[in-house]
């Protein structure tokens, strides 16, 4: 599809989210290519069908180990790591729960008190036993479950971005729904110009637009998938110690880093984190910088030695 007279734009659904890729010349062999292979990388991961890597592990919770591959076992050990971090939210095992809020899928509910309770148990991320010569992964008590949807679009654009940058591509731009990629930046220009969504607001609504070359930009909003009832919103990114969507000062938080894996991670770790335990947590990470919007429509950046903010949305207050 050719939106202007230079930008080639071509777009899938894959893993539930709408997919973008933007090229500079019109290349549908490689647009294709891209799109299968993401959709490989999906059925490693994915633990919303019946089989993939994932699931075979999952499937074999409180029984035995299961080999995986090198990809898989790298991207699971990088995610146990970072639920081990201390004062992290960010869980790997939270599998049980995110299946009984289904938040974002059809069937949603509030889960019952007794059922939290139960499925808490079934989450410690020390339950999750890695050996690396080997390559297997044990869970050690039935019911367990892994879940990689925090860091899994991450993962698999530093991959879409590897391949472009393999194909001799010097200016694209993957976005893998609100996991942006890019290489280079766009010709004859000093960077992309990437949108903040305005929470809760029409899908071309933003509060300002990040400027940013060969970065990885990542969003992660509670206004992403939620549903409501009572009056009380509730979002995807769950509390491992209550079982209920974690609660927040923070409406979104961004990540621009090299690699959109970090940038995946440490959305979801900020998430728990809130601002002035996040910030001080990127105040030795001078590569991984960060956008939060708080729920009173203040605009906090991080450092911001590798990306450009402009504010255009005056009911939002740029904080420094
Ligand atoms: P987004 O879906 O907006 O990219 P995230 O990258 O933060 O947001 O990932 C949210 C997904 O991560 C959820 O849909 C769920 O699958 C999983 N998840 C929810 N809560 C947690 C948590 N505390 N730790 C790790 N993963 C989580
Ligand atoms: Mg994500
Ligand atoms: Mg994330």
């Amino acid at each position: 599809m050719l939106t202007d007279a230079r930008v080639y734009a071509y777009s899938a659904v894959l893993m539930g989210s709408p997919i973008l890729l933007k090229l500079f010349e019109d290349n549908q062999t490689l647009a294709a290519q891209v799109f299968r292979l993401i959709k490989q990388q999906e059925n490693l991961f994915t633990v919303n069908r019946a089989a993939s890597e994932v699931m075979a592990v999952n499937d074999a919770a409180g029984q035995h180990p299961v080999v995986v591959s090198q990809p898989v076992f790298d991207l699971i050990a990088c995610a146990h790591a970072v639920s081990l971090l201390p004062d992290s939210l960010f869980n790997l095992a939270i599998g049980p729960l995110v299946k009984c809020w289904k938040i974002g899928f059809q069937g949603h509910s509030v889960p019952s008190e007794t059922d939290l309770k139960m499925r808490m148990a079934l989450t410690n991320p020390h339950d999750v036993i890695l050996d690396a010569a080997s390559r297997s992964v044990m869970l050690a008590r039935p019911g367990m479950e892994i879940d990689l949807g925090a860091i899994a679009k991450g993962y698999i654009a530093d991959v879409v971005q590897a391949f472009l940058r393999q194909q001799q591509v010097s200016n694209a731009l993957i976005n893998l729904g609100g996991n942006v990629q890019t290489v280079g930046a766009p010709p004859e220009e000093a960077g992309w110009a990437i949108g903040l969504k305005k929470p809760f607001g029409e899908a071309d609504e933003l509060i300002g637009v990040i400027g940013v070359n060969n970065r990885s930009v990542v969003t992660s909003g509670v206004y992403e998938r939620y549903f409501e009832l009572d009056g009380i919103c509730y979002h995807h990114i769950l509390n491992p110690h209550s079982g209920y969507p974690l609660d927040t000062e923070l409406m979104s938080v961004t990540v621009i880093s090299e690699r959109s894996l970090d940038g995946d991670i440490y959305t979801t770790l900020l998430y728990g984190l809130g601002v002035e335990k996040g910030m001080a947590c990127l105040a030795d990470k001078p590569g991984i910088e960060a956008i939060f919007v708080t729920r009173d429509r203040q605009v906090i950046c991080s450092s911001q030695r590798h990306f450009l903010f402009q504010l255009l949305d005056t009911g939002y207050r740029l904080v420094h």
